[in-house]
């Protein structure tokens, strides 16, 4: 267990409360529904958790990184769709850490303040994991560029107050060509296309981007022409250990809620046979190794230290728990598992493996970064020791 310091338990606690109040009483309603959330937005702008992400000096929370997975685990276990609009918000925020100016930083992280919502545009009908075969372009027009083309699966698509959006300004360079921009959502031409029906998640709002002659000033182009790939893989870094935090707070619901249904459902004994308990034990030594990744992944952020091979890992390990612990917890409880709300924490599960680079590309990453042998250490043993 990660020993939290008071203030972290504090944060912990008033999510906790918070969420109890305002996400898991309606989480089944949006649900079914599959419609977004803005009540929550109003609810959420005193706490201005919406910008737990901003730093100080633009006037956020500014939390280290394992409070915010803290927070979002919290988020997660009250309703990992509600989880998502949060988590996307801060993932479009990110853009804007990595590569923004103080001037962009300030004009982006404002509207956060009074929890309005941001979004990450970089997916396209044809460049999903392969993210540099996209076709939306930025050409330079004076002053301004004109944004032209189209992002598909947008989580807070029809939502955002601000998006940064990715698009070639040098097609002929593929993905050298990519750059980042900030987009404000009451830019002429630009609009929504098809909201998505989802399987899971079903309270976050997933949406199609249409751009057509958009034009923005110079002013909102994200580094430099070119440096669209780089900013994208660095935002990513940072922002999949959100989706882990979502993740383990799927699987310890749905390992909380199959444990209260089998000491209702087996009220004569004092615990559920062996075999069942044996099972509650993977699943409970599951979730708290997810959560242990996680946090030496937020530690490790915090310190300064490289993270992009740990940033993987605890995408790909929590979401891969959060998979398998609530099928698990659906298969412990039978048909009431089935037809209960044990379903929705299932078909949450399945989007965690998906979006933000899949567990596949997740896989290579990892894999690239085991096989890149690590600079020789240096040895202080002597010959023959
Ligand atoms: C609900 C939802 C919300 C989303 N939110 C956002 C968002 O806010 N912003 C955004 O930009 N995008 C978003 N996305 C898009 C998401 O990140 C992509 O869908 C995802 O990266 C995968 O891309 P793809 O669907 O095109 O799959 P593909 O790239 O077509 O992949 C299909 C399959 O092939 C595998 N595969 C592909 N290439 C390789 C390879 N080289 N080696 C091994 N296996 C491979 C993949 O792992 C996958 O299993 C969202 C998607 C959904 C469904």
């Amino acid at each position: 267990m990660t020993i939290l310091r008071p203030e972290q338990e504090r944060i912990k606690q008033s999510t906790r409360e918070f969420v109890a109040r305002n996400i898991i009483p309606r989480a089944a309603e949006f649900d079914r529904s599959g419609e977004f959330h803005p009540y929550l937005l109003d609810e959420a702008r005193e706490s201005k958790i919406f910008a737990m992400a901003v730093p100080k000096e633009y006037g956020g929370l500014d939390y280290d990184s394992v409070t915010q997975a803290l927070v979002l685990e919290e988020w997660g276990y009250g309703c990992a769709g509600m989880g998502t609009t949060l988590a996307a918000s801060i993932l479009s925020m990110d853009s804007v850490l990595v590569a923004g100016t103080d001037e962009q930083k300030r004009r982006y992280f404002t509207p956060m303040l009074s929890a309005r919502i941001g979004a990450f545009g970089l997916t396209e009908p044809g460049a999903g994991s392969d993210a540099g075969s996209g076709k939306t372009t930025a050409v330079k027009a004076g002053d301004d560029y004109l944004l032209n083309g189209s992002k598909c699966w947008i989580t807070n698509g029809a939502v955002a107050t601000v998006y940064v959006i990715y698009a070639l300004t040098d097609p002929s360079k593929g993905v050298k060509g990519l750059s980042a921009f900030i987009v404000e959502r009451d830019r002429p031409g630009f609009t929504i296309g098809t909201v998505d029906h989802k399987l899971g998640i079903r309270s976050s709002n997933t949406s199609e981007l249409l751009l057509k002659d958009v034009r923005i000033p110079a002013a909102n182009l994200l580094g430099k022409e070119g440096d669209g790939m780089k900013i994208a893989m660095k935002t990513l870094d940072l922002a999949r250990p959100a989706i882990a935090a979502l993740s383990v707070g799927l699987a310890q619901r749905a390992l909380d809620e199959c444990v209260k249904h089998l000491q209702k459902r087996f009220p004569d004994k004092p615990q559920p046979g062996q075999t069942l308990q044996f099972k509650l034990a993977d699943m409970a030594i599951q979730v708290e190794a997810a959560r242990q990744s996680l946090h030496h992944t937020m530690e490790l952020r915090d310190s300064g230290a490289p993270f992009s091979k740990e940033s993987a890992i605890s995408k790909t390990f929590c979401s891969d728990v959060a998979m398998s612990v609530t099928a698990q917890a659906v298969s412990l409880m039978g048909s009431h598992g089935y037809t209960s709300e044990l379903g929705k924490y299932m078909r949450d599960s399945k989007i965690m493996q998906i979006y933000e680079g899949t567990n596949q590309i997740q896989r290579l990453v990892i894999s690239r970064a085991v096989l890149t042998p690590a600079p020789a250490a240096v040895s202080t043993l002597k010959a023959g020791e």
